[in-house]
């Protein structure tokens, strides 16, 4: 692959990378863990082109990354658990799961459908005045593609994503190194999702007890990029979802794909790309799925979608929601 755009982060290189998230491109940079893949996590197209350029095979939820705690406070509702732990420990390491709010503008497609969502400040200069310069919360997975180590340099970015970046923010090496812990608020028992850059006890000092969603091994500082074991949750429909059907019965609402899409008897139909667009299809893929949910019918059929790039995490999702997976 070739070396991909590698700009020192100075002040001026900070504000062009800023400006490319505006226009929904790809730009990766430095936090204290990890270097991170980011895009405006309110636009759904440049969320899609994260998850192309991992080439992962199924859509996970992406940690939301913001320039303060109240910015993070108008996405979700911090309760008085997640206050103590963001006011002590943000900026930093620290990532909490905490619910959406109704009027948040982050893409659903970046939060994979769910109602709770993963947001953190990060503890590096040049992550933070990415952020404030962008004016917009960023994601920030690993800027690696799926399988490889997560980058800790810039060179490392280059090799793994290439020119899928339009630009690295060179830093340095991150401070951590490894993964920020994640920790789960939003019910009455705190849990540790993933273990990381924070230690247990200093989350437990400031939350009090916590239970581990993870297996005895989980119990040291995760190897790079290892997942937790929040897999299970995921976004569902209330209406049952048939997939791989051309053409819906009476009364179904109907996801489609692509240009031979036909309504027929479909009660409504939503196309998810009428060009057939893998990327605009996934953009579209939780706003639409909750339009069609509705009491209103009394199934989503879905039509074939090809198992091919963004189209094989697209149909993963689409089996889990049907729950054949
Ligand atoms: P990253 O790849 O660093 O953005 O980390 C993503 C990890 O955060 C996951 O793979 C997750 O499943 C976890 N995560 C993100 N959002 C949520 C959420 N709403 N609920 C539970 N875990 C989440
Ligand atoms: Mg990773």
């Amino acid at each position: 692959m070739t070396a991909a755009n590698i700009l020192s982060a100075t002040s001026e290189n900070i504000v062009t990378a800023a400006r490319l998230v505006n226009e929904g491109k790809l730009v990766a940079f430095p936090t204290e863990t990890v270097y991170g893949l980011g895009a405006d996590a309110t636009n759904d197209e440049a969320v899609a082109s994260v998850f192309s350029a991992k080439a992962r095979p199924t859509f996970n939820p992406l940690i939301i990354h913001f320039k303060d705690m109240d910015a993070a406070a108008r996405a979700v509702t911090f309760n008085e658990r997640a206050e103590r732990l963001a006011g002590a420990i943000w900026p930093g390491s620290l990532t909490l799961v905490l619910p959406r709010r109704p009027e948040c503008e982050i893409s659903l497609l970046a939060a994979a459908g769910l109602d709770s969502l993963a947001v953190r400040v990060p503890g590096d200069d040049v992550a933070l005045t990415l952020l404030r310069e962008a004016g917009c919360p960023l994601t920030a997975p690993s800027a690696n593609r799926s399988g490889d180590v997560s980058p800790t340099t810039a060179a490392h970015v280059a090799e793994s994503l290439g020119d899928a970046v339009e630009v690295i923010l060179d830093g340095g090496p991150s401070r951590v190194g490894i993964e920020s812990a994640i920790v789960d608020l939003t019910d009455e028992t705190t849990v540790v999702l993933r273990p990381g850059a924070v230690a247990m006890k200093n989350i437990e000092a400031l939350a009090g007890p916590v239970a581990s969603a993870c297996a005895a091994p989980c119990a040291g500082p995760p190897a790079s990029g290892r997942k937790a074991s929040f897999a299970a949750r995921h976004y569902t429909t209330g209406l049952p979802l048939r997939l791989n059907v051309a053409e819906a019965q009476l009364g179904e609402a109907f996801l489609a794909f692509g240009p031979d899409a036909r309504e027929g008897d479909a009660a409504h139909m939503l196309n998810l790309s009428p060009a057939g667009d893998f990327r605009e299809a996934a953009a579209n893929l939780f706003s639409m799925l909750h339009e069609l949910d509705s009491p209103e019918y009394y199934s989503i059929a879905v039509m074939p979608i090809p198992e091919d790039g963004l189209g094989r995490a697209i149909n993963d999702r689409l089996r889990r929601v049907a729950g054949h997976s």
